[in-house]
């Protein structure tokens, strides 16, 4: 059986992802756009619009459409601040239907009321400020058909009524443009909280899993990794090793220097540590002046050898720069996970060791049995 999703269907002509969403939306666009001449063409049939005018309107809508068409298609919509050329498509929209309007004298009330819809329609997909332009060129188109049907169908008394229209249009235009307008500054508002509350999530879900003092990976977090390599171990046959690490009195470092400097030691020793590591390996705090390394793929006299790696580094290197003569050291405990052991109990044998470490006089590595 293959793994490929199944092609989806018309891609050749609606495209894949993004493009394949706007061009579907053009689809719908283009079918509205096709009902409407055929009415068109009904009404030129039965006298109520002029046959020239409904292939006028035909071919503006088709070279219209098709150039979207054309522009979507191609990718080259990407170049556009939006790419999904709403603004540009429902500006066109506008202007035909304002052609219609003064195409379609009789039938005005059908016409009229399909540029409102379009306006409506902004709020899903354009910005506030793109709602009100084009409110502002849908009353523009509106005032220069009204001033063409003035001129074309001019009649007793007509002007009037060509300027009552055009005032409820141009009423209705703007009360459907804010709105659009409204309605859309929601949708943005709604995306920006969204933004920042998965910000804040992220931030959480950091939180939870790092050392706020050393921006380690914390006690949870290592507890984690820890259960992944242990059921690693049962897939792979591959085995970690854990060193359990605490620096030698640093009660001491306190007492002489301060809390704030221990806290400034924890973080350099964190730091230092980190530049001496291999690539794989994991340094996380365990909890106050204990650290817990984590060597995955790692034998017990491999991991002895980053240990001591470590502990000479750290021996070299002056942790607190206003007291170059303080020395930090640390004891460890080293133990690799045996066949069948949890890996918990493989911490507690790296504890015992790092207990004998202490017992031993400090500033050294011991291995568990
Ligand atoms: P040993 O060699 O036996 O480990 O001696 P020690 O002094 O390191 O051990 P002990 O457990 O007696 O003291 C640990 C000290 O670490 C006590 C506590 O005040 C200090 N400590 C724990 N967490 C922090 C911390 O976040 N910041 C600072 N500055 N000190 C801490
Ligand atoms: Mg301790
Ligand atoms: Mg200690």
């Amino acid at each position: 059986m293959s793994d490929q999703a199944p092609a989806l269907k018309f891609s050749w002509f609606l495209g894949e992802g993004y493009q394949r969403v706007c061009l579907l939306f053009w689809v719908i666009t283009s079918s509205a756009y096709a009902l409407f001449i055929l009415l068109l063409f009904y009404c030129a049939s039965i006298g109520l619009a002029d046959i020239r005018h409904a292939w006028l309107i035909l071919i503006a809508s088709v070279c219209g459409l098709g150039t979207f068409y054309a522009i979507l298609r191609s990718g080259r919509s990407k170049d556009f601040a939006d790419p999904s050329l709403s603004v540009q498509q429902m500006a066109f929209a506008v202007l035909i239907l304002g052609m219609l309007y003064v195409f379609t004298p009789g039938l005005r009330g059908v016409f009229l009321v399909q540029t409102p819809v379009v306006l409506v329609f902004g709020a899903f997909t354009l910005t506030p400020r793109n709602c009100r332009l084009l409110g502002v060129f849908a009353v523009l188109v509106q005032a220069v058909a009204t001033v063409l049907s003035i001129w074309l169908n001019a009649r007793e008394g007509s002007t009037q009524v060509e300027i009552i229209f055009f005032i409820s249009a141009a009423v209705v235009f703007i009360m459907a443009t804010d709105m659009a307008g409204r309605l859309s500054a929601i949708r943005e508002q709604l995306r920006e909280q969204k933004k920042e509350l998965q910000q804040a999530l992220d931030q959480n879900a950091l939180l939870a899993r790092q050392d706020e003092l050393t921006t380690l990976p914390n006690r949870r977090h290592a507890i984690e990794m820890m259960e992944y390599e242990e059921r690693r171990t049962i897939r792979d046959k591959v085995r970690p090793s854990v060193c359990m690490i605490d620096i030698d009195h640093f009660k001491h470092v306190n007492d002489t220097h301060g809390h704030a400097a221990g806290d400034a030691v924890l973080r350099l020793l964190a730091r230092h540590a980190l530049l001496a590591l291999r690539g794989p390996d994991i340094l996380a705090r365990w909890g106050g002046e204990e650290f817990i390394l984590l060597m995955p793929e790692t034998t017990l006299s491999e991991a002895a050898r980053v240990v001591e790696r470590l502990r000479r580094k750290l021996a070299d290197v002056s942790v607190w720069k206003e007291n170059p003569e303080l020395q930090v050291t640390f004891s460890a405990g080293i133990a690799t996970l045996a066949v069948n052991e949890a890996i918990q109990d493989t911490v507690a044998r790296a504890d015992v060791a790092l207990y004998r470490a202490k017992e031993q006089g400090r500033n050294r590595t011991v291995m568990a049995d």
